[in-house]
Parts: C-alpha cells; sequence; structure tokens
C-alpha cells in the first residue's frame, strides 16, 4: 500500500470517528436559540454534578464567541416584544439563561456579561433567595450559596439581566398534588414580581420535570406567563406554536468548547 493511500485511510477514519461524536454534518436549524447555564465557577469538592459548572474563562470565551459572531443577546422582554408583535427573530438571536440563581451568577458571570456587552436570564427559585440550594442533596452537591435578593436587585438595575420564575423549592411538579404545582408556579410569579418590583413572563420547570404535560403547561399559561422553557435538548421554530411544546434549550456542559457551541447553535446538539 502505497504512502498516499495509508493517510487517506487515516483521515477518512479520523473523519468518520468525528462524524459519530460531532453533529457538524447534519443540516442547520432555524429557530429560537436558548442556551441553558447552571453554575459558573469552579465544581467544589464532593460535586457529582460537575457538568453543570462552566469555568468563568470558559463563560467568558463563550460570550465572546457570541458577539464576535454577531449574536444579539436577548432579554424575555425583548423575546416578549417580538412575540406581541409578530415580528420575526433578529437574524442571530440568542437568550441566554441560567436556572436555580446562583450567587456565582452574580460574582463571575454577571461582570463577564456587563464587560462584554451581553444580556442574559435567571430562573429563581424563590423560596432560596439569600439560601444554599436546598433541594440537593448533599451527596451530590454540596451546599453553595444563592443570590441574595440585594445581588438579584443590583443585577436588575443594571439592564443586562432578567428574571424568570423557576418555582417556590425546586420540586419535580409532576410528582405534587395538582394544587401544590400549580402553587408553585403561581406564587412564585407573585411573590418573586413583587420583590423585583416586575411582572414576570417566563418559567423553567425544574429538572425539566412537566415540561410535556399539558395540565401542567395549562397552569403555567393560566399563571399569567408568556413563555415556558423545558429541559429538553434543541431549537424551537419561531413563532413559537405554544400549543405544540414548551422552547426547549442547549445545554451547555463544563466540558464544551466554542466548537461544541457553534453546533449547538446552529444544529440545536453538539454531539450525538
Ligand atoms: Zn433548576
Amino acid at each position: 500500500m502505497s504512502l498516499t493511500v495509508i493517510i487517506a485511510a487515516v483521515l477518512l477514519l479520523a473523519l468518520l470517528a468525528a462524524s459519530a461524536r460531532w453533529t457538524w454534518w447534519r443540516s442547520p436549524k432555524p429557530g429560537l436559540k436558548v442556551l441553558c447555564y447552571h453554575k459558573v465557577g469552579v465544581p467544589p469538592r464532593g460535586s457529582k454534578l460537575g457538568e453543570l459548572w462552566v469555568s468563568p474563562g470558559k463563560f467568558r470565551a463563550q460570550v465572546k464567541y457570541l458577539l464576535d459572531n454577531g449574536y444579539t443577546t436577548l432579554l424575555f422582554s425583548d423575546l416578549k416584544k417580538l412575540a406581541d408583535s409578530g415580528a420575526a427573530l433578529p437574524g442571530k438571536a440568542v437568550l441566554i439563561t441560567f436556572d436555580d440563581g446562583y450567587e456565582n451568577n452574580y460574582l463571575y458571570a454577571w461582570p463577564v456579561l456587563k464587560e462584554l456587552g451581553a444580556k442574559a436570564n435567571i430562573f429563581v427559585v424563590f423560596n432560596t433567595i439569600g439560601k444554599v440550594n436546598l433541594w440537593h442533596g448533599t451527596a451530590s452537591e454540596p451546599w453553595i450559596n444563592m443570590a441574595t435578593l440585594e445581588q438579584l436587585r443590583e443585577m436588575q438595575d443594571s439592564g443586562v439581566i432578567e428574571y424568570g420564575s423557576h418555582t417556590m423549592n425546586h420540586p419535580r411538579l409532576s410528582r405534587l398534588e395538582a394544587g401544590d404545582a400549580a402553587w408553585e408556579i403561581a406564587e412564585s410569579r407573585r411573590q418573586l414580581g413583587a420583590a423585583l418590583g416586575r411582572e414576570l413572563c417566563a418559567f423553567a420547570y425544574p429538572y425539566g420535570d412537566g415540561a410535556g404535560a399539558p395540565a401542567l403547561r395549562e397552569k403555567v399559561s393560566e399563571a399569567g406567563y408568556a413563555f415556558d422553557f423545558s429541559f429538553r435538548q434543541g431549537i424551537t421554530p419561531w413563532p413559537w406554536d405554544r400549543k405544540s411544546s414548551a422552547l426547549d434549550r442547549l445545554y451547555i456542559r463544563g466540558g464544551d468548547n466554542n466548537w461544541d457551541l457553534a453546533l449547538q447553535l446552529s444544529r440545536g446538539a453538539s454531539r450525538l
């Protein structure tokens, strides 16, 4: 076998391996792109949820990637204006979202967003504001600080951050009595809205649980939210048909690089 044939065979194998792992060969998907982050920082000792942590350096590189590539970062209120007016999404629009409302969002993500000129949205668990991640078993994630109300207000006043509800206590909604689930959904909108002096238009299901349940989605709608966000991987067609499904998101893992980010934004997933 000649050297050329061997090199060609090696390259072909490398291409096949890359295609089995990454989605570059899929066709690009149009629609609403919603990045889903949780924690920015270094996982504490004992964390079994390391993939939910994105380092401050990586987060900065990802926000810079978005801006360098012409993306406009939207707030929930921007999305609401687009939905209400029936307007199309701006050419390259993206929502950056964070689940839960950790203090590390305030310490490490907000300064980066402010500095680079991007915007983001945080889904807050009302009863854990200024406390710790009470819903986690400490066997999977040690207790870490949640943002205080003062920190949430400071971020809101900067115009860089808006908020949505992530319930009162972060339960699995489908396991609750219907009345209790409805309370988690509606009471958090009322209380968080009052604490922040804003009407909330967005809701995210803890663990994504309930995002596929029509009865729970109905409660979210009745509570006055314009948008409900799932934890399902994907890009949702826009204009959004609310009846068909909750809004999908693009889950950014701690190990993801900017190539993963680019594929998530264009293909709706980076890996198979
Ligand atoms: Zn959550």
